[in-house]
This record gives structure tokens, sequence and C-alpha cells, in this order.
């Protein structure tokens, strides 16, 4: 089977929400163990066709947002998933009362009973209209962000494509890609503000009908954080802003020296090399060729997951017009494999795309063959992301299959930005505790405060009188804050692990980090983040002081590697 010929068709949702009545009934009267596990495969089966035709159609939209059919059928989920959301939460509720939860827990794991309790506080029948109407809000962001057809020297090309510019090694083109990006944002401030105002009051307004405070509790339960607390995340971004940002700002020096520019602007701040990052040496489809290479060099677990990925043609690699932005590993649940989106663009994007999302789509696989149930596929999505970043630096083994000789300077600058993103990502989580405190904020204060932080996370960023940027709507760019409320600080965490990953493979040699990934990975979603670090003898990025080790680790790479970056 091959990803083109998979059957799409639309699940029938009365059948199904008839089909959970009935389940739900058989929950409040099973009398021991034995019913309850037929209850839960019983959920299983009803739930992996389910997540077939959610994955399908979302890819096939993704893959063209002006296919009109899949983009009605994204708009019927839109509108109808919630429903079924809220009865899958009474099903929930309804196990949740068994008195032998304790004998299903080996079999069906702890973790989905902890998982399914906090599910149930996120939704309730009168929430139901309110969260379609957030769900079409991010909607009209993605429709907004992939109408982008911005003229750039002599070519029309969307927010993917005008991206892999702002590394180029000429700074003036440099400059004009950031600016042509703040003209789109500028020509529809209006709908940017107004789209991410109706969400924050559209999400303030659900957290209180469900009894919160404010919507951070409620973002939480939703990222089912099931082992740690806004204090412990609090707690990190105090670590990375007290060990790392130093650090950072002192390599921003060193970045400005080495590309040679007296007045470092925002719009140097991707150039790590002189003469422009390193970019992957062949075509397009010779990055694929390497990549898929490079999973079947690495082992025979590797292996044997991408020869069935590329015999079943699961990628999406290349950017297109009409095609969203970014890129992302979905399941298909029925064939128990993942399916890779992305938009290529030539930079080196492309090649930590095809690694990051690979360690996604790996995790995935490799889950799906013990997994008791689809919620036990994957970890949380910190947890997610280590599969994924960790990956990144385990496939530097094997980077001159991307840049040839530039490998040495890719691996720099990759470690580079490894450190560089993790101020980055606290802020944009920072800034999400604030806006969702303070509701009643405008577009003016919510802009205020994204500057201020600006200073406190990346005093290096001078935006001068740059349009957009200068007035601090940069946030407008970042998917995540419009359609993932409280996901961002996830990559901040792992990356924190994927740098200890990295200080195990400098010190101890590539076979022995595999072998500790592997102790992670293959656990999948059978535990809490926090218990899947223990079980690997990984250290929980939220301790105090935890973060010092990877970054020495770095340093000590970065001042042996130095001439890498030149
Ligand atoms: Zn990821």
């Amino acid at each position: 089977m091959i990803f083109n010929d998979m059957q799409y068709e639309r699940p029938d949702f009365d059948a199904l929400l008839a089909a959970y009545d009935e389940l739900i009934a058989c929950a409040d009267s099973a009398k021991n163990a034995e019913e309850g596990a037929k209850i839960l495969n019983r959920h299983n089966s009803l739930m992996i066709p389910v997540g077939q035709m959610l994955s399908l159609a979302s890819i096939r939209h993704s893959i063209n947002t002006t296919n009109e059919f899949y983009l009605a059928e994204e708009e019927y989920y839109a509108q109808n998933s919630p429903i079924l959301d809220e009865k899958i939460s009474v099903f929930y509720a309804a196990i949740l009362k068994w008195s032998f939860i304790p004998e299903l827990q080996p079999q069906f794991t702890k973790v989905f009973f902890t998982n399914a309790e906090m599910e149930t506080k996120t939704i309730s029948p009168s929430v139901i209209s309110l969260m379609e109407k957030e769900n079409l809000l991010c909607m009209d962001y993605d429709k907004l962000q992939g109408s982008a057809q911005i003229e750039f020297e002599g070519n029309t090309l969307n927010l993917a494509q005008l991206g892999a510019f702002k590394d180029n090694a000429c700074r003036e083109t440099r400059q004009k890609a950031y600016t042509a990006e703040a003209g789109f944002y500028d020509a529809h401030r209006t709908e940017f503000e107004q789209i991410f105002d109706n969400l924050v009051k559209t999400r303030t307004e659900i957290a209180h009908a469900l009894g919160f405070k404010s919507f951070t509790e409620l973002g939480y339960l939703r990222m089912t954080r099931n082992c740690y607390s806004a204090e412990d995340v609090e707690i990190f971004r105090g670590e990375i802003a007290k060990t790392i940002v130093p650090i950072v700002a002192e390599m921003k020096k060193q970045q400005a020296l080495r590309i040679d520019v007296a007045d470092f602007k925002f719009y140097d701040d991707a150039l790590i090399k002189l003469g422009g990052n390193p970019k992957p040496h062949g075509s397009q489809d010779d990055t694929y060729r390497a990549g898929v290479e490079m999973y079947k060099e690495m082992n025979a677990d590797t292996r044997e997951f991408i020869t069935k990925m590329d015999e079943m043609k699961l990628f999406d690699l290349k950017a297109m017009p009409g095609k969203m932005t970014g890129g992302y590993c979905a399941q298909l649940a029925e064939y128990k494999m993942p399916f890779i989106f992305a938009n290529f663009n030539g930079s080196s994007h492309d090649v930590d795309v095809f690694t990051h999302e690979g360690g996604h789509a790996f995790a995935g696989y490799i889950a799906s063959k013990t997994a008791p149930l689809l919620e036990c596929t994957a970890p949380t999505l910190e947890g997610c992301e280590v599969h994924s970043m960790s990956m990144e630096f385990l496939c530097w083994k094997f980077l001159e299959k991307f840049y040839g000789d530039d490998a040495n300077s890719a691996r720099a600058v990759h470690l580079t930005s490894a450190l560089y993103f993790l101020p980055y990502g606290c802020m944009v989580d920072e800034f999400q505790h604030i806006v969702y405190a303070n509701p009643e904020f405008t577009p003016a204060q919510r802009n205020e405060k994204w500057l201020e932080l600006e200073h406190k996370y990346r005093p290096w960023m001078d935006y001068a009188n740059a349009p957009m940027f200068s007035r601090g709507a940069g946030w407008q760019r970042q998917i995540h804050i419009y359609s993932s409320p409280f996901y961002y600080i996830d990559y901040c965490l792992a990356q924190a692990v994927a740098l200890q990953i990295f200080a195990i493979m400098q010190t101890q040699g590539h076979d022995a980090a595999w072998s500790k990934y592997m102790d992670y990975t293959i656990l999948g979603g059978s535990k809490t983040f926090i218990e899947l670090l223990d079980f690997a003898g990984l250290r929980n990025p939220m301790e105090k002081g935890s973060l010092d080790e990877i970054a020495a680790a770095v340093a000590d790479y970065l001042a042996t590697h130095a001439s890498d970056l030149n």
C-alpha cells in the first residue's frame, strides 16, 4: 500500500456516537478486569479507523490547502470533533469508576488512566460550541498564513520558501527577506490581531465555563502535563535565563565578529557562519535519498523503519504553492505507520526536517508495535520532542551524506542553533503565560510584553525601526502561539534532554548514546515524561542546576571546533 492509494472515507459520526453510548453502558456495568479489558480493546478498535481518516484528511489538506474536498472535510472535523471528544471524555469518566483499574494497569499502563482523568476535566457539553469556534479560528490563521504569495527577487514565494533567504550570506538579501515577510504580516495586521484576540477570549471563556481561573490551568491539562506544574516550568525558564542566556549573548558577540558585522541586527541572527550556513550539496531528491540511506545504515531497527516508509511513499517534502507551511509527522493508525510532511527549501532546514521528523516517525513506528491502545503510542509532547531532537544529534555520524565536506560546519551550526533556540522557546512560553493571565490585553499591550521578553531572553536582538518586528509583533509568525497554546516549552525541555544525548555521544560515542535513546524510546507512551527520563538515566531539565553540564559540553565542543564556523 502506498500513501496515494489509501482510501479516505469520512467516519460516520452518528454511528460512532451510538457505538460509544453502548460502550459507556457496558463500562457502567462492567464487573471485572476481564470485561474491562474487552471494553478498552473495543474502544481502541473504534478509534483506529477514526484516527486513520482524521490523519488522511489533515495530511491531504495540508499538502494542498486549495483542494476544496479536504478543506470541507477539515471544516467538518473542526465542527464535529469536539462532540466526539466530549463523548470519549464521558467514556473515560465511566471507566475511571472501575474498582479493578489496578488489575488493568500492567496491560494498559498507569499513565493511560492518569491522562484519561485529566482529559475528562478539559471538556463538557457546555463548551462544545466554543471549542468549535476555537478550532475554526485556528483554521483561519492557517488559511491566512497559507495565502502568502510574496514577491521576492523576481519570484512569488510562500512563507517557507521566503524563509530560506533569512540566512543568506548577503546581508542586504537577508534584510529584504525579513522586510518582505513583515510586509505580508502588516498587510494583514488587523486579521492577525483579531484572530488572536478572539482565540484568547474564546479560550478564556471555555476555561471559565469549566471552572478554571484562567486558560493557563486548562492549557496545562490539555497538554496533559501529568508530572510537572507551571512552577516547575518557571524554574526551568529561570535556569535558561541564568545559565544559557549569558552564554548565548557571548556567542552572539563572536558570531558578529565571524560574519563581520559591527552593528549586529536581528536579520544577522540566523547567519551563524560567514559565507552562509552550510546547505545540502545535492538536489532535494538527493537529500531525500541521503536520508533513506542514512537510516538504512544506522542500525537494523532504523533500516526496517525507513524501508517501509520509502516503499509506502509516506513523505511529502517539497514546498509547493498552496501547501501549508512548516513540517510535521503524523500517524496512520490503520497501517501503524508514520507520515512526514515538510517544505524543503534547499537550506539545512531540509536535513533538519528529515532528521527531526524522522525521529518522531521512528519512535511512532517502534511504539506502534507494542502499544495496547492508540493513546499509548506516544508520550506527552515534550517526551515526543526528545525522540526527534535527540535523533538530530544521532544523525551527526552520517552528515557527510548530506553536506559532503561541509559536514563539520553543519554539526557546529546545528549545535549552535540548538543552544540559541532555548531562550527563544522560553520567551514564547512566558509570553503565553502573560497573555492568558491578562486576557483583556489589547494587541498593542501584547506586543509591548513581547518586546520586554526580547530584552530578557534575547538582549542582542536589535530591531531598529524594522516594520512589524520593532513594534513587537514578531510573535505572530509563531503558529504554536495561535494553534497549540503552551506547546512551545516542550521543545525547550526536549532540547535540554537532547543535549544530554549529545554530551553522551561526545564522551562515550554514538553507540552508547543510541542505546540510551532506545532505553527511552522503546517505552513509547507507557510512562510519564519524568518516568521515561528516570528509566533511561537522563536528568530532569526542570531541576535546578541540571543545565550546567550540557552548557559545559556545548561550550567545550564549540571551543575545540571553533574553526568549523569560519
Ligand atoms: Zn518535533
